[in-house]
């Protein structure tokens, strides 16, 4: 399933709007690798955002990726999946939210479910044991509802 070019149109938009609001620089570079997280259907990694990018603006060096995916992650454009070391677009740029993730595990689709609630849960814990959280990460891996109604792949040999 190809991504919806009129939702990317709309996620532009959004975080277009999102940038002048906050005086963020979404310069042509972050814009452009948002852009291409947004339409990646699956999340995407920083070597293949490289390839992608290279038709357009050359061989860019992987740091400026690197910083312009920071940008993105650091002001909630992006968000990244620390299982796979890939990033997908937020669901709902300008709201701050913890999200859970649910990730198919034969064809890659990431969805994103935002709620607070259980991000609470589990951080009101970790102290009553004495442990300080600096990160939460909440990645389940499984099978989406279009691949757990396919066969199974044919057993091989
Ligand atoms: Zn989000
Ligand atoms: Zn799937």
């Amino acid at each position: 399933m190809p991504a919806d070019p009129h939702s990317l149109r709309e996620r532009l938009a959004c975080a277009d709007a999102y940038a002048a609001e906050h005086r963020l620089a979404l310069t042509q570079l972050r814009r452009q690798v948002y852009a291409l997280v947004a339409a990646a259907r699956t999340p995407i990694g920083a070597y293949d955002l490289l390839s992608a990018l290279e038709p357009e603006r050359g061989r860019v060096p992987p740091t400026t990726v690197y910083r312009a995916l920071d940008f993105l992650v650091e002001h909630g454009f992006v968000h990244r999946i620390e299982s796979r070391n890939a990033f997908v677009a937020c669901c709902e740029i300008g709201k701050p939210h913890q999200s859970q993730f649910l990730i198919c595990e034969r064809c890659g689709d990431t969805l994103e479910i935002p709620g607070e609630e259980l991000a609470e849960r589990l951080s009101s814990s970790p102290p009553a044991h004495g442990f300080e959280v600096h990160k939460q990460v909440v990645e389940l891996s499984g099978l989406c509802s279009e691949c757990k109604g396919k066969c199974p792949p044919a057993p091989r040999g």
